[in-house]
């Protein structure tokens, strides 16, 4: 595995790669942005802006949220999938931060966790982005992303976030997740476009392919391409 050094430039190269890196849920608080990212569990960030908005208006908090009807929020939320488990960790989160914490989402890892439908990677998301906590959420981006450069080694989320973690400052933390979010769902993808990325010279999966003397994915000559000419042949 790399050296936090690297790691560290790394996040650093691809933080100018994509500039814009974010979540792209849509909230103005972090009672929102906990029930949108419990919402965009098997769904896209997209589908879930489409539906928070007349969501939040409906229930601005978690005491409103907390006294819904479940087959009332079930038909606001059903085009993010998996509405009934949804509308059941949403109601079950808002009773419980109405009764442990009186109304605020904690800023607090242990207690976050304990909350229905809540995971350490919605903690994380919750943590970095509106509460001013360090976090560092590990989705399947993450994990992907991080293993082919190289600054992880482990298929399980909890050790890449700790391998990470340990790698960078905490300040570091949150614009760590989003830019290898982003890096992979605009580049680093399950099919890589290697050409266009910042940190191919420092990329163990990169590095390996041109040991074998492979064509790259996302060249010209990539494997894809070169197939496709067999077979015109
Ligand atoms: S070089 Fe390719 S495999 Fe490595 S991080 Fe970039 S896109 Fe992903």
């Amino acid at each position: 595995m790399k050296s936090p050094q690297a790691t560290r430039r790394i996040i650093e190269t691809l933080s100018r790669q994509h500039p814009d890196a974010d979540t792209e849920l849509r909230y103005r608080n972090a009672f929102e942005l906990l029930a949108a990212t419990i919402l965009s569990a098997q769904s896209t960030d997209e589908r879930v802006n489409l539906v928070t908005p007349a969501l939040f208006e409906r229930y601005p908090d978690a005491q409103a949220l907390a006294t819904a009807r479940p087959d009332e929020l079930e038909r606001q939320i059903v085009s993010t999938g998996f509405f009934r488990q949804k509308a059941k960790a949403l109601i079950g989160m808002a009773r419980q931060i109405v009764g442990e914490h009186g109304g605020a989402v904690p800023a607090d890892m242990e207690a976050l966790t304990r909350l229905p439908g809540v995971g350490r990677k919605t903690a994380n998301v919750v943590l970095g982005h509106a509460l001013g906590v360090p976090g560092l959420a590990v989705d399947r981006h993450v994990l992907r992303v991080s293993n082919r450069i190289g600054i992880a080694a482990s298929d399980d989320p909890v050790k890449v976030e700790s391998q990470l973690c340990k790698a960078l400052p905490d300040a570091m933390w949150t614009l760590a997740s989003d830019v290898l979010i982003l890096h992979g769902r605009r580049i680093c993808r399950p099919k890589p476009l290697c050409e266009r990325c910042s940190v191919r010279r420092e990329c163990d999966y990169y590095r390996s392919l041109q040991r074998v003397g492979r064509a790259l994915p996302g060249s010209p000559r990539g494997p894809d391409k070169a197939r496709a000419t067999r077979r015109t042949k």
